[in-house]
């Protein structure tokens, strides 16, 4: 399979390997396959008996082989099987599935070790990077900010890696203890965690910062693993067809995704074009509404940080949508020149694209947006019927696709995508239902273990010197 920017106006394509370890391809643009695979009823019989005998790692080498060819197989099932190893994750089936009395389903992304979503691809790109880093003797220092789940994640599936070193920059006293806790409390002299007094911006910039600077950048091999990486999105398509397989004997099945920066979502978008049968897909947003306002007007209009609201589902917080560009790039058909038109010139000049006049109806979407009385009445409402514990992400979701299923406007049945534990986020479940939620054992008594971080003011030269000294 050969890649292409989504800005690209040549024939240019690269291979897998190369864009792994790639962020923005050189024009400003992301990474899509030339084209999509596709999979017809004969393949989805067949993964059915994988994903039942080999399990969720199986399945993940049956997907990912269709979009890698330069990795030997033997090699890419090895880095499935240790990405997705059973006793990785608190649920031995990886990605479960269960049924709410109302008959919506839930399927569970939230195993992994730091019990958000985002473990179901960062825990493959922590086999991927250092197998090709080894294989190319090269080494990689990744560079991040975060608000909190991609921080943890990321350093806890790059932990002990050969070749990966990994800087993380997080707002000092913003994130929850548990957050802080799942970060600060890894010991290990490749993981530098850095609290910078500011807020997540601030980090952001100190990142974009250091990476203007390409000389530094390259010298020291600066890299990232954010959430327009190509590999993330490929290991998200795995689950649309997990959960799948697990619920229908056939039939199409809709998805309500709880999204943000578009990455999840984006992956059951390209699972629908692969031919997975998805009716819709039933896009959650919480306040920050820039994308459920694209799919309801077609206009995108990215917001401020001052518009940027802080929510009680804060890993949706988000005013621009980094993934969306690949998306817009289907919509168009792959016309490259209209998307850096697009994106790399109008929407930066003027803060918003108008796509009213272009067709969407094919594309599955539909969205909603949540708020915060919305969370958490749902909250309660799953707790009081089911007795069942969802966190505020996972309730924007499900309270997307009650109404729009009471509404009319989607047809069941609906998965809903959970993607964090409740223990990530007690303050707001206690504040719904007055019950503290459960603590899997793993993380007994981590707020109390000594803490790896070092406190910096919001300056670059600062980060500039830890990573020199490293
Ligand atoms: C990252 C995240 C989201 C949003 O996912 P996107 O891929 O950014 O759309 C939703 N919920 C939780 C818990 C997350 O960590």
């Amino acid at each position: 399979m050969r890649y292409v920017s989504t800005r690209a106006t040549t024939a240019d394509t690269r291979g897998f390997s190369d864009i792994l370890l790639e962020g923005l391809a050189p024009d400003g643009g992301l990474y899509l396959p030339v084209e999509y695979p596709t999979v017809d009823d004969a393949t989805l019989t067949r993964w059915r008996t994988v994903l039942a005998d080999e399990g969720y790692a199986g399945l993940a080498f049956e997907v990912c082989s269709l979009f890698v060819d330069d990795i030997p197989a033997d090699d890419l099932r090895a880095i499935c099987q240790r990405a997705y190893a059973p006793a990785k994750y608190l649920d031995p089936a990886v990605v479960p599935v269960s049924q709410l009395s109302d008959g919506l389903w839930l399927a569970h992304l939230s195993n992994g070790p730091t019990v958000a979503f985002k473990d179901m691809a960062m825990q493959l790109l922590g086999e991927l990077f250092p197998y090709e880093l080894a294989r190319r003797g090269e080494t990689l220092t990744i560079l991040g900010a975060t608000s909190g789940d991609t921080g943890s994640s990321a350093e806890h599936a790059l932990k002990g890696r050969d070749g990966v070193r990994v800087v993380m920059l997080s707002p000092a006293d913003r994130m929850t203890a548990f957050q802080q806790a799942q970060m600060y409390a890894l010991d290990d002299p490749n993981i530098v965690n850095l609290a910078v007094e500011g807020v997540f911006d601030d980090c952001q910039d100190l990142v974009k910062a250091v990476n203007a600077d390409a000389e530094f950048k390259a010298r020291h091999r600066i890299g990232a693993v954010n959430s327009i990486n190509w590999a993330r999105l490929m290991a998200q398509i795995v689950y649309y067809f997990a959960a799948w397989l697990r619920i229908s004997e056939g039939g199409p099945l809709s998805f309500a995704v709880p999204s943000g920066n578009f990455g999840n979502i984006a992956a059951g978008h390209i699972a629908r074009r692969m031919g997975l049968p998805i009716r819709h897909l039933v896009l959650a947003t919480n306040e920050n509404d820039v994308l459920d306002e694209f799919f309801r007007t077609g206009i995108y209009r990215v917001r401020s940080a001052e518009e940027t609201l802080a929510t009680s589902s804060p890993s949706m917080d988000i005013s621009k949508a980094s993934n969306f560009e690949r998306f817009v790039a289907d919509l168009l058909g792959r016309d490259g020149a209209l998307v850096a038109e697009l994106f790399g010139r109008r929407l930066p000049a003027e803060g918003s694209l108008d796509l009213s006049a272009t067709d969407r109806s094919g594309s599955g979407f539909v969205s909603g947006s949540s708020r915060h009385a919305d969370r958490l009445a749902t909250i309660r409402a799953t707790w009081e019927q089911d007795r069942v514990l969802i966190d505020p992400h996972t309730a924007d979701g499900v309270h997307v696709a009650r109404r729009l299923l009471a509404e009319g406007t989607v047809a069941g049945p609906v998965v809903v995508l959970e993607t964090a534990l409740p223990v990530k986020f007690g303050e707001t479940i206690i504040e719904a239902v007055g019950v503290t939620p459960p603590r899997p054992a793993v993380f007994d008594g981590i707020e109390d273990l000594p803490r790896h971080v070092r406190r910096i003011p919001v300056d670059v030269d600062e980060v500039k010197a830890v990573i020199a000294a490293l």
